[in-house]
């Protein structure tokens, strides 16, 4: 989708700091993070909402979440907190 950051960047394969990837998502580092850790998790097929969202690829999205969070609470020995 060509007027879609994310997917012309993985497009073009210049995510900076790339955490996972696997055939249906991909965590990144966020380049301009709100807050220090900051990432973003993304599927790699471009779609307007959640509820496009294949089983898979829900499955995959949210794994890397899960792992993604656990590794940023253990770097940053951080505080709980879900929302
Ligand atoms: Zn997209």
């Amino acid at each position: 989708m060509a007027d879609c950051v994310f997917c012309d960047q993985l497009g073009k394969n210049s995510f900076k700091y790339v955490l996972m990837e696997d055939e249906y998502s991909i965590a990144i580092l966020d380049e301009y993070p709100y807050r220090k850790g900051n990432c973003v998790v993304i599927p790699k097929r471009h779609m307007l909402s959640i509820s496009e969202m294949t089983e898979e690829e829900n499955a995959s999205v949210f794994k890397m979440i899960t792992e993604v969070s656990k590794a940023l609470e253990q770097l940053f020995n951080a505080k709980k907190h879900f929302c």
